[in-house]
C-alpha cells in the first residue's frame, strides 16, 4: 500500500509564560476569597484558565481550581456567563 502523505499538523503556538504568579508572590495557599486574584485567571466566560496559558505550575494551578470551584459555589465567581 502506497504511502499516503498527509500534511503535517502544525501544532498551535500558544503564549508560554513559564512563571507562576503565586510562586513568584510566595503565597502557600491560594485564597478563594482574593477574588481580584481568581478573576485573573478565569476567561470572560467564567472558565478557568489552563495553566499552559497561565503559567501556573502545577501544585498551584491545583490549588486555584479547588479555590474558584469554591468561590463559585458562595457566589463570588460566575460558573457561566451569560451572552
Ligand atoms: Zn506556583
Amino acid at each position: 500500500m502506497p504511502k499516503i502523505k498527509r500534511p503535517q499538523q502544525k501544532r498551535k503556538p500558544f503564549i508560554v509564560n513559564r512563571n507562576c504568579r503565586f510562586c513568584a508572590d510566595k503565597i502557600e495557599y491560594v485564597d478563594y476569597k482574593d477574588i481580584k486574584v481568581l478573576k485573573a485567571l478565569i476567561t470572560e466566560r467564567g472558565k478557568i484558565v489552563p495553566s499552559r496559558i497561565s503559567g501556573n505550575c502545577a501544585r498551584h494551578q491545583r490549588q486555584l481550581t479547588y479555590a474558584i470551584k469554591k468561590a463559585r459555589n458562595i457566589a463570588m465567581l460566575p460558573f457561566t456567563v451569560e451572552k
